[in-house]
């Protein structure tokens, strides 16, 4: 067992957190307070490799694994959590799916095109009426009666990441109505550019405002049946699988917002003096400092145990549900300790402390809520 990070996962680590730090932090405030992310953050983030982290490098990625992903989504999400998930979602349920899932031409399409970051992916799998039940898709993709082989797509996705600036869309549908929810669905990818795709309402977020958010409407949208990612009605166990991954990559976003929040705290209370003393020299705050950093640390041992066992080619269902657990409910906690140790001025936007508050929110809800993650877990261990 080694707890150290080797060369190449230090190297990672050094990268982004420069990076995050010199050109993510400054823009934090204004990607909130504008609802988006300057144009000019994702050319960067290709340059860097960050793109397309786990895409072999033959397809033109960095080819390396969910570890060296989750380090490097640690140090984004420290100083941007709306660059953070839009780079989590691109390159753990699209680059990812296609990678493992996709054929030799599939690949050889999309992938260099998602590394070099000239497309944005997507994950289009929630509608109004299956949030949770994931199962209960009713986006339709029908075969075209003229016998070509093209799927035909109707309906309506939501709260989709990266939906106003997507280039890809790889979308969840029902393929067979006959066979239960799970067993009837498939997955498709689905260039933006398809007549019939229509990006719908943006949302306006409690947090990770900067990030895009939307509703994708597709009305008779029609794709080749090259388009199919995998096989026919096995697009629900690729959903889920994809999601493992994903739920480390939100784990890791959620350990980089308590991470912000601990240094955060840290630096304040050995700034801000009452009773003629630092805050920091009372024990109420100090507890709250150990606790916050013991949580983040216990978290992200986590997380990095479910990288490993992914980039061993392991199921690991069970431990990715149990880091988002413990990474999203430390990561508010720290959140909101850290505001209390602010005081008034957490309250206000003089810090980003109320920002990392916002943010840290829905770490707790997307990608699977806690309670579902809680399923996830018990059901592993009691069947
Ligand atoms: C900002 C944002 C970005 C998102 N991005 C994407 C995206 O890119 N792609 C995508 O497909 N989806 C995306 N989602 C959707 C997200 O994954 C869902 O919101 C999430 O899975 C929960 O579904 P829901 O919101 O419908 O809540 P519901 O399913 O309505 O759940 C509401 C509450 O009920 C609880 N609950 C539900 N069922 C059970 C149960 N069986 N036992 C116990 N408790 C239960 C839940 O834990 C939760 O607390 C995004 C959502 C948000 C808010």
């Amino acid at each position: 067992m080694d707890f150290q990070l080797n060369e190449q996962e230090t190297l990672v680590r050094d990268m982004a957190r420069e990076f995050a730090q010199k050109e993510l932090l400054p823009r934090a405030t204004k990607h909130d307070r504008e609802e988006t992310i300057d144009p000019e953050v994702f050319p960067m983030l290709a340059e860097l490799g960050l793109m397309g982290m786990t895409i072999p490098e033959e397809y033109g990625g960095a080819g390396m694994g969910n570890a060296e992903l989750a380090i490097a989504l640690e140090e984004l999400n420290a100083a941007c959590a709306s660059t953070g998930v839009t780079v989590s979602v691109h390159n753990s349920l699209l680059g990812s799916p296609i990678t493992k899932w996709g054929t030799e031409e599939q690949k050889q399409t999309w992938l260099p095109r998602l590394a070099s970051g000239e497309l944005i992916g997507s994950y289009c799998l929630t509608e109004p009426n299956a949030g949770s039940d994931a199962a209960a898709v009713a986006t339709s993709a029908v075969l075209a009666p003229d016998g070509s082989g093209d799927w035909i797509i109707n309906g309506t996705k939501i709260w989709v990441t990266n939906g106003g600036w997507a280039g890809l869309f790889l979308v969840y549908v029902r393929t067979n109505t006959e066979a239960s929810n799970a067993k009837g669905m498939s997955a498709i990818l689905v260039p933006a550019d398809t007549p019939g795709l229509t990006v719908g309402k943006k949302e306006h977020k409690t947090g990770i405002r900067g990030s895009s958010t939307t509703e994708i409407l597709f009305e008779n949208v029609r794709v080749s049946g090259a388009h199919l990612l995998g096989e026919v009605d096995k697009g629900f166990m690729i959903a889920m699988d994809t999601l493992d991954g994903g739920r480390i990559g939100i784990a890791s976003q959620a350990v980089g917002i308590g991470r912000a929040c601990l240094e955060s705290s840290i630096k304040y209370a050995g700034e801000r003096e009452q009773f003629g003393r630092p805050i920091g020299a009372f024990q109420a705050v100090q507890f709250k400092i150990a606790d916050m950093a013991t949580r983040i640390d216990a978290a992200r041992l986590l997380v990095q145990r479910a990288a490993w066992m992914r980039d061993r080619g392991e199921r690991c269902s069970l431990q990715a549900a149990q880091a988002k657990v413990a990474a999203s409910t430390a990561a508010n906690f720290a959140a909101d300790e850290c505001l209390q140790i602010h005081g008034g001025a957490g309250y206000t936007d003089d810090f980003h402390v109320e920002r990392l508050f916002r943010d840290a929110r829905i770490t707790e809800i997307y990608e699977g809520a806690t309670d579902i993650q809680k399923i996830v877990i018990s059901r592993n261990l009691m069947g």
